[in-house]
């Protein structure tokens, strides 16, 4: 290593949180799937920032977008109308059967905003007692790292030492619509659900779970939740990923790759009951909204159709499961994978993934641990063919070699 970079990670550690802990790379440029870091040296990104850079790097379209914008108007605050933000309302909305929209900007403040949203709904529409409501969440879930929803983590590392948290919060196990049935009460206003449990791991719930979940949130008048900050999108092989099953959400939550990852947008999408409950004054945010903000997920979900890249995601994927699932390495316990959203879990044995993470690293591809034993893949929806290809005779090499 140069002595930059050694600077570059050296002053990060001593001046910031150490709240991270990065793989010892310092990238400086982005084109499609590939990064480069300060000595020139090229990756393929099978991170794609947690999927937020799912249309690829620097997308020229969505950078021309972003640029045209700027130069003319970047904030307005939702004091006063703008000129973006309807547009961006009936493009989501028709892309997405959604009737109204809320945008924000994290992902973390989508799912505080449906809390806020469906908490109200229970109230003022479904008739529960104030101060009774109650969300059904599972365990091992991600929904991001604010107060309310760090407390219904069940990760310790993710709580410790941050409470008291709010209360209203039941934890059921993920994959399992009978402990959803005995939850249920006459208090409870939704269940808040990942399609697929990303930070978990890629866990891929039972075929037929979330039918199961639509009729029993339907006769129960209980809204149905789906935090698709990372499955949605394209990621999955599908627009949303509550496709797979033919199911429709009563709220979904967007970010991430809404924007292609140039500048935080979230949203979120529900019928005309939840969202409408919301009055002026209520809630709100200084930047949601934002004609730079709309004006970039204009761009960020234009290219996602018009390029095919949720076509493409769902063809790579298999391609890259299918491929992943031929390397004979004992070090593999188990690979996983839904579009281009997939996951290598190692045996405890083969030692820590971050091993093989760093091992990847020195053959050009980029990828992150997740709990210990899993390798998560999810390269830009932009992937062709022969770099599906490229990625998985390295990953097999590296595989089949023993960190333990
Ligand atoms: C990343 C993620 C979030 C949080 O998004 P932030 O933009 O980091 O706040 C919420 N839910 C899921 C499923 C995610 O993957």
């Amino acid at each position: 290593m140069s002595s930059s970079v050694i600077d570059f990670i050296a002053t990060e550690a001593r001046f910031g949180a150490r709240n991270y802990e990065p793989i010892g790379v310092v990238l400086s440029r982005g084109e499609g799937v590939w990064v480069w870091d300060t000595e020139g040296n090229r990756y393929l990104d099978c991170l794609s920032a947690y999927s937020a850079v799912s249309q690829g790097h620097c997308h020229p379209k969505i950078l021309a977008a972003m640029v045209e914008q700027a130069r003319r108007l970047t904030l307005t605050s939702r004091a006063f109308h703008n000129d973006q933000l309807a547009l961006f309302y009936e493009e989501i909305a028709a892309l997405t059967g959604s009737h109204k929209v809320l945008p924000m900007n994290s992902g973390a403040e989508a799912v505080e905003s449906a809390i806020k949203s469906v908490r109200k709904w229970g109230y003022e529409v479904k008739g529960v007692p104030d101060g009774q409501a109650e969300i059904i969440v599972c365990a091992n879930n991600f929904h991001g790292r604010t107060l309310a929803i760090v407390g219904f983590s069940t990760d310790p590392e993710t709580r410790a030492h941050f409470g008291p948290f709010a209360p209203g919060f039941k934890i059921i196990p993920f994959g399992d619509a009978a402990a959803l049935e005995q939850a249920i009460t006459p208090n409870t206003v939704a269940f808040l659900v990942e399609p697929i449990q990303g930070e978990a791991g890629v866990i891929i719930p039972p075929a037929g779970y979330f039918t199961k979940v639509r009729q029993l949130c339907t006769a129960n008048n209980v809204m149905l939740v789906l935090d698709e900050i990372q499955t949605g999108l394209g990621r999955t092989g599908k627009l949303l990923a509550e496709q797979h099953e033919g199911i429709e959400a009563d709220v979904t939550l967007l970010g991430k790759a809404l924007s292609g990852g140039f500048y935080p947008v979230s949203a979120v999408l529900s019928n005309n009951d939840v969202l409408g409950t919301l009055r002026p004054g209520q809630h709100g945010s200084t930047f949601g909204g934002n004609p730079l903000a709309c004006a970039v997920a204009r761009a960020a979900l234009r290219v996602l159709v018009e390029e095919g890249m949720v076509e493409n995601a769902a063809r790579q994927g298999a391609r890259f499961l299918e491929g992943l699932k031929d390397i004979r390495a004992n070090t593999i316990r188990e690979v996983r994978g839904r579009g281009l959203m997939l996951a290598v879990e190692l045996h405890p044995e083969a030692g820590r993934a971050r091993r093989y993470c760093e091992a990847l690293q020195s053959k050009g591809i980029l990828a992150k641990d997740t709990h210990e034993q899993t390798i998560r893949i999810a390269p830009p929806l932009v992937i062709t063919s022969d770099q599906v290809d490229w990625a998985l005779e390295r990953l097999a090499s590296t595989l089949t070699q023993d960190f333990s």
